[in-house]
């Protein structure tokens, strides 16, 4: 079986932000070839890995890109001004490590103002911070740098007390990881329906991928699969019951979707049937690409599969390796039943 830390390290080490998707993608489409009848690449970057079968077609996103960095200007002592790729909450980045697309490693700083009280903190902007790569002049920088570079965070993936696992963007290569492991354990297993597994690009700024590749497939039913956020941390500023290791999600609501009801029944049935553990997830804020495939061409019956993960947009987000594997084992045993509506 695969195993969740060596995958998510991968695709850690290849993963780069929305629209410079194509390094994990190559990866991926390496590692999910045996899987399948086909793998193909279309033009926003989805990789769209298709096993054929006789029943309906269901299509499950996870999204590969990440949110992150791109690099704006270079002041003439070096230090280089970015613009946020995705939801980057400036309070979260101070001191964080990052590493540009060509390897060039530097930390994230903020104005001259390092003892900043936690109130002024959050009200930090992107336009006060900056990256140090240990440059000495514009030119060494320019020469290291060049504006439009990405850069994403540098931080460390490992395990934890308890089978947790800290990794920078659980959000989603982590539901990529789940996605793997699913097509994994369906390889040998004769289809019901016909899959399109999709790992999608630019979710992060708008579920884009999700749009054109859903709009492609046609599916007859989309499950994305995502991180969802916790109630199980210190001041929590809405409770919510979702914590980790009590098993994947099944999403009834978030801030882009109502879920079909027959989507929520359908992984319902299918977690009961199996023994698989789940927790019912409102989430009040954030979208996925399950929004994405629901109202693409004449609308489709959607779902989503979410990871409960704690710190989402840090740079150290956190789940339990066990939601990860059952978030897999409930979408394998999902797509084989039949599906009545
Ligand atoms: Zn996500």
């Amino acid at each position: 079986m695969l195993n969740v830390l060596e995958l998510q390290k991968k695709l850690v080490a290849a993963a780069l932000p929305s629209g410079f998707e194509h390094k994990v993608a190559e990866v991926i489409s390496e590692i999910v070839k045996p899987y399948v009848d086909e793998v193909y690449t279309d033009a926003l970057g989805n990789v769209i890995a298709h096993k054929k079968g006789p029943g309906k077609k269901i299509m499950m996103p996870a999204h590969m890109d990440t949110i992150g960095f791109m690099a704006t200007y270079i002041d003439d002592k070096g230090f280089i001004r970015v613009t946020n790729i995705g939801g980057i909450s400036a309070s979260n980045m101070v001191a964080t490590p990052v590493r540009f697309e060509n390897g060039v490693k530097g930390i994230i700083q903020i104005e001259g103002k390092a003892d900043l009280t936690s109130a002024a903190r959050n009200a930090v902007a992107m336009t006060n911070m900056f990256i140090d790569i240990g440059a000495k002049s514009k030119e060494e920088a320019e020469s290291l740098v060049e504006i439009g570079m990405v850069a994403v965070f540098d931080t460390e993936t490992k395990v934890i007390f308890n089978d947790h696992l800290v990794s920078p963007y659980c959000d989603d290569l982590i539901c990529c990881v789940s996605l793997i492991l699913a097509m994994e354990q369906l390889k040998d297993v004769e289809p019901v329906n016909d899959l399109y597994y999709v790992f999608s690009t630019q979710e992060e700024v708008g579920l884009r991928g999700a749009i054109t590749s859903a709009y492609h497939i046609d599916p007859d039913l989309g499950i994305a699969l995502d991180v969802c956020s916790v109630g199980d941390i210190p001041a929590v500023s809405v409770p919510m019951v979702v914590g980790l290791g009590k098993g994947p999600t099944i999403k009834i609501k978030d801030a882009s979707v109502i879920c079909n009801p027959q989507a929520v029944e359908f992984l319902r049935k299918a977690a009961k049937a199996n023994n698989i553990p789940y927790q019912n997830e409102i989430l009040l804020a954030g979208g996925t690409d399950t929004a994405a495939m629901q109202k693409t061409r004449g609308g489709v019956i959607a779902g989503c599969i979410s990871v409960p993960t704690r710190y989402i947009h840090s740079p150290q987000e956190m789940v339990a390796i066990s939601d990860v594997e059952n978030a897999a084992k409930l979408l394998a045993a999902a797509v084989c039943q039949k599906i009545e509506f």
